[in-house]
């Protein structure tokens, strides 16, 4: 699926439309001293450690890509919705 790299669209924050710049949202690293991940490394420890069973054959082929849109007047960023997709691009115009 290609996408442009600007698309203009409504900005809620302008309350008009503006030219916005599409890139696609990555996550943020883990800490590892975050509580959630310190109870999961702690209940994954000794023996029968695994907490769920891996997964062997998963259900889906495709991973969701979520468009992250940055406002250029306002710079305000906000998702639009995520979608499956094998491929993902960006194109110019
Ligand atoms: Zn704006």
């Amino acid at each position: 699926m290609n996408i442009p790299k600007v698309i203009r669209k409504y900005c809620a924050k302008c309350k008009t439309h503006t030219e916005q710049k599409v890139s696609i949202y990555k996550a943020g690293k883990r800490r590892g001293s975050a509580r959630g991940e310190r109870r999961h490394a702690e209940r994954k420890q000794g023996y029968g450690g695994q907490k769920f069973p891996k997964l062997a054959k998963p259900a889906k082929v495709t991973k969701k890509v979520t468009p992250l849109m940055t406002c250029t007047v306002c710079k305000k960023k906000y998702n639009k919705k995520g979608v499956r997709i094998k491929k993902f691009e960006l194109v110019a115009a």
